[in-house]
């Protein structure tokens, strides 16, 4: 199973994306979280796209299209994946696609999560995130059993800096003008599963998997 993860910033990719991996061991490939940990290390490909993200843009085409397909050349590649973040704009889906073509392993579908712009920002702007283990929670819709708290490692949560207000509205600016252009190329291929992304997450998740199987 080789899944795109489609959707606005906030349509709960990534929170839907932790019961995939959980439930159906598909592995996350999320660009975001990639490009995360390059600026934590401090890398060369960090520090290009640090300013990009802090203004809630796209990091440029080459660095993640080469961060992705250094992913697909290791010898630990997956064979069965969902991508969250990536691609972006159509010169990545159409460099993902030649990746994906010389590993013999064409895609399965594009779920594209359905979510409104205010929807959008009110999921950002409440998530915090754990940071060693990467877990998403929400203060209001989805609280940890502890304030503030990683269930999972008692680690400290976070709020990413590009989660504060003003960088969200640049971020699903981004999506609306750019982003969603890439949806009528794999829609083309009759690779498009459109999944109402409101509600709650079971029964998005019910939704996502029928819509896979
Ligand atoms: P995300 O966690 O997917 O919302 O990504 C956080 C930020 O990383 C985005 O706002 C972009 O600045 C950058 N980013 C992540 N994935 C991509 C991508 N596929 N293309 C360009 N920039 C990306």
């Amino acid at each position: 199973m080789r899944i795109i993860l489609f959707g606005p910033p906030g349509s709960g990719k990534g929170t839907q994306a932790e019961l995939l991996k959980d439930r159906l061991k598909l592995v996350h490939i999320s660009t975001g979280d990639i490009l995360r940990e390059a600026v934590k290390l401090e890398t060369p490909a960090g520090k290009k796209a640090e300013p990009f993200m802090n203004a809630g843009k796209l990091a440029p085409d080459e660095l993640v299209n080469e961060m992705v397909a250094d992913r697909f050349r290791r010898s630990d590649r997956p064979t069965d994946f969902m991508m969250d973040g990536y691609p972006r704009t159509l010169a990545q889906a159409r460099f993902f696609d030649n990746v994906l073509r010389q590993q013999g392993q064409p895609l399965d579908a594009v779920i594209f999560l359905e979510v409104g712009n205010e929807e959008c920002a009110r999921r950002i702007i409440g998530r915090r995130v754990c940071p060693q283990c990467k877990r998403s929670y929400h203060i209001q819709d989805k609280p940890p059993h502890k304030p503030g708290v990683c269930d999972q490692d008692d680690a400290a949560l976070i709020q990413r800096d590009d989660d504060k207000e003003e960088t969200v509205r640049n971020r699903l600016k981004v999506y609306r003008e750019t982003t969603i252009e890439i949806i009528p190329y794999y829609q083309e291929r009759g690779l498009v599963r459109q999944v109402p992304g409101e509600g709650d997450i079971e029964t998005i998740y019910k939704a996502i998997a029928k819509a896979i199987q």
